[in-house]
């Protein structure tokens, strides 16, 4: 393959991952964008093979086909509630590939560079092993505790900054007598010593992280991961795997930055970790007040009087798969002149937009989908809110007590409204382990049961 024709290809897959980010900004658009972000991918793989593939094809189609396999089998069994885990540990392998491509790459004896270019081929070896490692372990972490593996509540040892700080000191002393170190074989300790701390470094940071803060974690790893591809890209020069690597970890910083944002959090303050420390507590151990419970048919009365509905959907709706039974509720009671609308928490669920391909794939109208800043002020004109299986989102307790684990968590103000419906199964918290007071309010009324269950029975009532 000429060089100018890799080039070319190159720049047309740049350019589809471009799109491809484009398209994922809108639900409308996603598909086609997740369409261009395919396309990409083929070229980009193919055209890497046939440029510098040149011998043990045989072993490369194997691992591929093997591979895909793997990943073809495991895409079509994961369950929607389980993607934020799949995606987890698949910036764990973007990790692990990063380490294991800096290490062949400084054991490769063919790499033979001499005076300023030996240092920058060392820096770039360095620091693709550093974030490699630390996305590996953090993304593992991650995965624990999304998956329930590990508790979500922050591991916090005493004096955990200055550990942090010692580590990061560390890996910077390593990295000056790395860098330059003329016998191979001490180089190759000191590069194993920095990957042991950044392993550590990394399970200490996510371990660190609780409350109500993992998403900024997963999108905080996502960017990570791009960083470290692209740094493999300088390690081999290959000026695709850079942008893209650039565009993975740009972009997944840009939107730990909207979520923290979204969430009032700083984001230094988030990797520092120790949100939900104190608060919280059991489930339902500190809620003072009375749970007025009311069945289908009394849900059924109160949205036949009602002219203002609003859905709240949460992780509950997920796990129930509950969206197709709120999405034909919600279009029975449109046609019968009610105005229904959906308000979306920016971290409801357990990924970004997680409620958003749920009600897509339910076929809910995207002009009745709204996000938190757009309807929070409409609740005190709203006759019922339906809120499926949300509770943090939800959780009064982020602007009444500062030592709560969720405190200054913008929250969805649902208790404003006339009547709030909540859909659970019982009193247990939600993921940041917090008492939710609006279980026990006045204007609210709780339907036990699964989500699922309880909306199919009500659209029979309805
Ligand atoms: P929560 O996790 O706070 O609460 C979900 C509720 O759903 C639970 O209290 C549970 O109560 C109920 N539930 C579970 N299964 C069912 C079922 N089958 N039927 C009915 N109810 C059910 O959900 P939210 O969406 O309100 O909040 C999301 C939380 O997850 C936030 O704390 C957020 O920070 C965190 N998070 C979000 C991520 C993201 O990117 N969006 C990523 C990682 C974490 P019960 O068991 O009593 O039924």
């Amino acid at each position: 393959m000429t060089p100018s024709l890799i080039t070319v290809s190159y720049l047309g897959a740049a350019a589809l991952f471009i799109l491809a980010l484009g398209g994922l900004k809108d639900n409308e658009t996603a598909r086609r964008g997740n369409m261009f972000g395919i396309v990409g991918m083929i070229i980009a793989v193919l055209v890497t093979i046939a440029a510098f593939v040149s011998n043990k094809l045989e072993i490369l189609i194997v691992i591929m086909v093997a591979g895909g396999a793997l990943g073809f089998v495991l895409s079509r069994r994961v369950q929607m509630t389980q993607m934020p885990e799949l995606v987890a540990i698949l910036h764990s392998l973007v990790g692990l590939a990063a380490v294991l491509i800096g290490f062949a790459n400084f054991m490769d004896a063919s790499i033979q560079f001499t005076g300023v270019e030996k240092t920058i081929h060392e820096v770039e070896v360095y620091i693709g092993i550093a974030i490699g490692a630390l996305t590996f372990t953090g993304s593992v972490v991650a995965y624990g505790k999304l998956s329930g593996m590990l508790g979500g509540q922050p591991m916090l040892l005493p004096a955990r900054h200055w550990l942090n700080l010692a580590m990061f000191v560390a890996v910077i002393v390593v990295a000056i007598k790395f860098v330059g170190e003329p016998d191979h074989q001490q180089a190759m300790i000191y590069l194993l010593i920095m990957t042991a701390i950044a392993m550590v470094f990394g399970v200490h940071m996510v371990a660190a992280i609780g409350g109500a803060d993992m998403p900024v974690v997963i999108s905080m790893l996502n960017s990570y991961s791009g960083w470290a591809a692209a740094a493999t890209g300088f390690m081999l020069s290959n000026d695709l795997l850079i942008v893209t690597g650039a565009l993975v970890g740009s972009s997944g910083a840009i939107l730990s930055y909207i979520m923290c944002r979204a969430m009032n959090r700083q984001f230094i303050s988030v990797i520092a970790g120790g949100f939900g420390t104190s608060g919280g507590g059991s489930a339902g151990s500190s809620i003072e007040g009375e749970v007025q419970t009311i069945d289908t048919a009394g849900v059924a009365e109160l949205l036949s009087q009602a002219k203002e509905v609003m859905v709240i959907p949460g992780y509950g709706m997920a796990t129930a798969q509950a969206q197709h039974a709120i999405a034909d509720i919600s279009k029975t009671l449109i046609e019968k002149g009610v105005n229904v609308r959906f308000g979306i928490h920016p971290v409801a669920g357990r990924m970004p937009g997680h409620m958003n391909v749920l009600l897509a794939e339910a076929k809910v109208p995207y002009d009745i989908v709204f996000e938190m800043d757009e309807i929070n002020d409409d609740f005190p004109d709203i006759d019922v809110s339906i809120v499926v299986g949300a509770n943090d989102t939800v959780n009064p307790l982020a602007q009444e007590d500062a030592d709560s684990p969720i405190a200054g968590m913008p929250v969805l103000e649902v208790w404003k409204g006339q009547t709030t419906v909540v859909l659970k199964r019982g009193m247990a918290a939600g993921y940041a382990g917090v008492d939710n007071p609006l279980f026990v309010k006045e204007n609210t009324r709780m339907l036990f049961g699964d989500a699922k269950e309880s909306l199919d029975l009500l659209a029979k009532a309805i």
